[in-house]
C-alpha cells in the first residue's frame, strides 16, 4: 500500500475552475521526502490558467497552489538538512531528471522532465497536488528553508512570483550602468519586479493598462515613473528609453508597442503566459539589436537567493491574507485586477482538518 496520510484540500473539478473541498491521500513518506503542514499558500495567475486548462490539458480534480510555506512535520530517513518544526517552502516544481544538462548545471527548472507541483504525474504514477491542502509531501531537493527573519506569509509569494522576477533580473546585479527598467503589468509578479529592480538600484517605470495604480506604484512601491499603455502619447514619449522590460501580462497584448520602448540592445523578458501567440516587428528587432526572451521561474539555488535577498534588503511583499473559504472570490478579484498585489491563503487557520 503506497498511501500515506489523508489530507483535506480544495480542488477544481472541471474547467469552470470553481474550487470546493476535496480529500485525498498523500504518498507514503519515502527516504528523501519532507512532509509539511501547509501554513500559507500564495495565489498565482498560473493557478487560474491551469484550473481552466489554458496552458496544457488539465487533469481533475486539481489542487492548485505552488507558493507554499509550511512547517516540517515528518522527515524521510535520508533527510538531514531539515528538522521537524522548521519553516520551509515549496515552489513550482517537485521533481526533475537529475541527469540532463539543465539538471547538471543546476537549472533544473529547465529540465524537460521536470515535475510540476500540481497537474503533473509523479514518479510513482500518481497525480501531483499543490498547496491548497492541509499537508504536502515533497522530495527534499525541492524544499527550501525560509530565513528566520521572514514572516511565512511574506515568503510565500517569493517562491514563484518572486523568483520569476528575480531570475531574469539577477544578471544586472553589479552592473555599473544606471539601468532603466520597465515593469509591464503591476500584479503579483510585477509588484515584486518593481521592488527587486529598485533594490538593485535601477530606475523603474511601471507600464500599466490604466491609470488606477499610478499613485500606489509611485508612493507605495517606490517606482520612479508610471506609463499608461493605452495612452499613445505617453507610449510615444517613452520610445527608445528602457534597457529592459519584464513583461508579466497574462493575456494577449501588442508586444511590438513594448519592444518599441527599448533602447538599442534592449531586452524584453516574457514571463506572462499569454495563451495566444504574440507578434513583433522584425525590422525594429534588427535595427535596434533587440532581444525577446522568455524565463521560467528560477532554479532551486535562485529560490534560496531571492529569499536571502528579501531578508537582507528588508523588503516587504504586498499581500492580502485570506482564508480558504474565500478562495473562489479571491480568484474572481485577481482576474478583475482587484488585489494589491497578491492573495495569500492562510491555510493553517482555515480549519481544513
Ligand atoms: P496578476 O497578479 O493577475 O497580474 C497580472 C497584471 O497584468 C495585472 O495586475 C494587470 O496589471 C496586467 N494585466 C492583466 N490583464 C491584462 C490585459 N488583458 N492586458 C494588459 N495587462 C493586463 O498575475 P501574476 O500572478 O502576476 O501572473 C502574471 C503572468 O505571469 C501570468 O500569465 C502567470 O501565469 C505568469 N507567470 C509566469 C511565471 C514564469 O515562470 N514565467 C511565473 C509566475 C507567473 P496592470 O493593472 O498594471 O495593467
Ligand atoms: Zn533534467
Amino acid at each position: 500500500n503506497m498511501e500515506g496520510r489523508k489530507v483535506n484540500a480544495w480542488a477544481a473539478r472541471d474547467a469552470s475552475a470553481i474550487l470546493s473541498p476535496y480529500s485525498f491521500h498523500l504518498r507514503k513518506t519515502c527516504p528523501e521526502d519532507v512532509v509539511l503542514r501547509v501554513l500559507f499558500c500564495g495565489i498565482d495567475h498560473t493557478d487560474l490558467h491551469q484550473m481552466r486548462s489554458e496552458v496544457h490539458t488539465t487533469s481533475y480534480p486539481l489542487v492548485p497552489g505552488h507558493e507554499v510555506v509550511g512547517e516540517v512535520v515528518e522527515l524521510g530517513s535520508n533527510v538531514s538538512k531539515f528538522a521537524v518544526g522548521d519553516t520551509v517552502g515549496v515552489g513550482c516544481i517537485v521533481g526533475s531528471c537529475g541527469e540532463c544538462s539543465s539538471c547538471k548545471s543546476s537549472i533544473e527548472n529547465y529540465c524537460s522532465n521536470r515535475i510540476f507541483t500540481y497537474n503533473d504525474i509523479y514518479k510513482d504514477g500518481r497525480p501531483t497536488q499543490g498547496g491548497f491542502s492541509s499537508a504536502m509531501v515533497v522530495h527534499q531537493k525541492f524544499v527550501v528553508r525560509i530565513p528566520e527573519k521572514l514572516a511565512p506569509e511574506q515568503a510565500a509569494p517569493l517562491l514563484c512570483a518572486g523568483v520569476t522576477a528575480y531570475s531574469p533580473l539577477k544578471q544586472f546585479i553589479g552592473s555599473e550602468k544606471a539601468l532603466k527598467a520597465g515593469i509591464l503589468g503591476l500584479g503579483g509578479v510585477g509588484h515584486l519586479g518593481v521592488l527587486i529592480a529598485k533594490a538593485m538600484g535601477h530606475h523603474v517605470t511601471v507600464i500599466s493598462s490604466s491609470d488606477k495604480k499610478r499613485k500606489e506604484a509611485l508612493e507605495h512601491l517606490g517606482a520612479d515613473a508610471f506609463l499608461v499603455s493605452s495612452s499613445p502619447a505617453e507610449m510615444e514619449g517613452a520610445s527608445n528609453s528602457l534597457d529592459y522590460i519584464l513583461d508579466t501580462v497574462p493575456a494577449g497584448h501588442p508586444l511590438q508597442a513594448y519592444v518599441s520602448l527599448l533602447k538599442v540592445e534592449g531586452k524584453i523578458f516574457i514571463v506572462g503566459a499569454a495563451p495566444k501567440p504574440l507578434e513583433f516587428d522584425a525590422t525594429d528587432m534588427i535595427l535596434g539589436k533587440k532581444t525577446i526572451t522568455g524565463s521560467f521561474i528560477g532554479s532551486m539555488d535562485e529560490t534560496e537567493e531571492i529569499l536571502e535577498f528579501w531578508e537582507k534588503k528588508g523588503l516587504k511583499t504586498m499581500i492580502e491574507v485570506v482564508k480558504m473559504d474565500y478562495v473562489n472570490r479571491a480568484f474572481e478579484r485577481m482576474e478583475r485586477n482587484d488585489v494589491r498585489y497578491r492573495f495569500v491563503l492562510d491555510v493553517a487557520s482555515s480549519n481544513l482538518d
